[in-house]
């Protein structure tokens, strides 16, 4: 395996990185694993300090980190630094939020009295996706070191800049040694290390294969796991839906992060009365998109992540149209150097097509017109995965209507699924189990311990 920055708008390789030894990755988690022993004796207060100074830090270096993001995957450098933004917001979050989050919460039982306690559990171990580099690894490693858990990361490999760029933040925020690691390791190796009995809960966020790899492992060890996997959301326009703000919104939906979000809107179904006139706007925008060099500030849409990604996304739109399915704009590489894709919409999707299945990650919309609301409904919950969802009407008590027959994690109304630190982000079905963010993110690795206060000659 190769752990590098791969510069996507010009395919070239700009750095490399050595795989950590076996000694290297066994220091590192005896490290975590003695960190954890005075971490946990921590008050709240010192550790809202740490996250606080790493969100300064953060907002301190955004043009510095965010070049470093578009350098290795590709995001338009606005929405780079808007992720340093975001994650600053989670760390700040969780300093403010913590420790009411996590306060006793007193019981009421027949007799004597009962509390519970929220108490840290020790190190974890963290496997995150390239696609937004500081922010994934934000949501996961704020509420957990607020917690008093310790924290191994395993970055994905395309972004090692970001990796170590996070891990010297921790350092500059003077956090004790051990308590923040990444490992520059493989994602066979991180599977591996599951097993590490110092190792008491996993979070991955990633890809289906990914993530049954390591539930496998925490499955046989006995560990905690969450599990945010892929999504292939529905944009589902009503036909009372405001159109042209919706078509901005399509567009956003779709080509945010250039087409690669777990949430991002990916098939886009319309009711019969209002079709023609959706379809006709948004191929409209997207035909005009401005492709090209993501830190230049007029580019709206930049490569994808890396040169793999853009193969097997042209690859899968090309299956599709072998199974059936037909082009309306787009549908190749784009012609020029780089991992690009044209903007694409696909159509005369049917079950057995590649693209009615599978998840397209990258800036290919798959169109669907539909009879009305209810077979929109029924088209959006034919999906193994079950992340986000989004509808635009506007009536809003409709909307909520759609909500809820919709079999996802979370579902928007009038906006593209979306995050936010006070938000909870999670799924349903094949796109995993656990929630972060929000009060619910700092529960996931937690020992709920109850405290039993009797008086000596209560009943048994
Ligand atoms: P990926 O290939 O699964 O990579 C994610 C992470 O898992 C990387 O660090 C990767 O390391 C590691 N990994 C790969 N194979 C592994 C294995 N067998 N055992 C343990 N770790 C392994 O996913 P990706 O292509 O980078 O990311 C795109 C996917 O993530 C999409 O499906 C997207 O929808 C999903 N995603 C979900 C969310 C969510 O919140 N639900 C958010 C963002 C992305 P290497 O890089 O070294 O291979």
């Amino acid at each position: 395996m190769s752990i590098q920055t791969i510069n996507p708008n010009t395919n070239k390789t700009l750095k490399s990185f050595e795989e950590m030894t076996e000694k290297t990755v066994e220091a590192k988690v005896a490290k975590a694993h003695q960190a954890f022993t005075d971490w946990k004796e921590t008050s709240y207060q010192q550790r809202a300090d740490l996250l606080h100074k790493v969100a300064t830090l953060m907002r301190v270096k955004k043009s510095e980190l965010a070049k470093t993001i578009t350098l290795e995957m590709g995001k338009l450098l606005a929405q780079a630094e808007g992720e340093i933004d975001l994650s600053a917001d989670i760390f700040d979050y969780y300093a403010d939020h913590g420790e009411e989050f996590l306060a006793d919460k007193v019981l009421n039982p027949e007799y004597g009295e009962a509390i519970i306690r929220n108490s840290p559990i020790g190190v974890l171990l963290g496997v995150m996706p390239w696609n937004f580099p500081y922010y994934q690894v934000a949501r996961f490693a704020a509420p957990n070191i607020m917690v008093g858990n310790t924290i191994l990361l395993k970055h994905a490999s395309i972004v090692p800049q970001c990796a170590a760029a996070i891990e010297e933040l921790f350092r500059e925020a003077e956090a004790p040694e051990g308590l923040y690691a990444n490992l520059f390791i493989s994602g066979k190796h991180a599977s591996a290390l599951v097993s590490d009995k110092r190792i008491k809960g996993v979070s991955l966020t990633g890809s289906e294969e990914a993530g049954a790899s390591i539930a496998m492992e925490a499955g046989k060890h006995l560990k905690k796991v969450v599990l945010e996997l892929g999504g292939n959301d529905v944009f589902i326009i009503l036909d009372d839906a405001d159109m042209e703000k919706t078509v901005e919104w399509a567009v956003v939906g779709r080509m945010n992060n250039n087409g690669q979000c777990c949430v991002a809107s990916k098939r886009f179904i319309a009711v019969e009365a209002i079709a023609d006139e959706f379809i006709q706007k948004f191929k409209d925008k997207l035909s005009k998109m401005k492709v090209g060099d993501p830190m230049d500030p007029s580019t709206e849409l930049g490569p994808l992540s890396s040169e793999e990604a853009a193969v097997h996304l042209a690859d899968q739109v090309k299956r599709s149209v072998d199974e059936g399915a037909t082009v309306l704009l787009g549908g190749k590489r784009a012609d020029r150097p780089g991992a690009f894709m044209e903007p694409t919409i696909i159509t005369d999707l049917k079950p057995g097509i590649a693209a009615y299945h599978e998840e397209l990650f990258g800036p290919v919309a798959s169109f669907y017109v539909v009879k009305d609301e209810q077979a929109a409904i029924d088209l959006a919950n034919d999906s193994d995965f079950g992340l986000g969802a989004s509808v635009f009407t506007q009536n809003i008590e409709r909307g909520k209507k759609v909500a809820d027959q919709i079999d996802t994690g979370m579902v928007f109304i009038n906006h593209p699924t979306w995050t936010q630190a006070d938000l909870p982000f999670g799924g349903t079905k094949r796109s995993g189990f656990g929630r972060e963010l929000s009060a619910l993110g700092i529960q996931e690795f937690v020992n709920k311990k109850l405290i039993r206060i009797s008086a000596l000659n209560d009943p048994f």
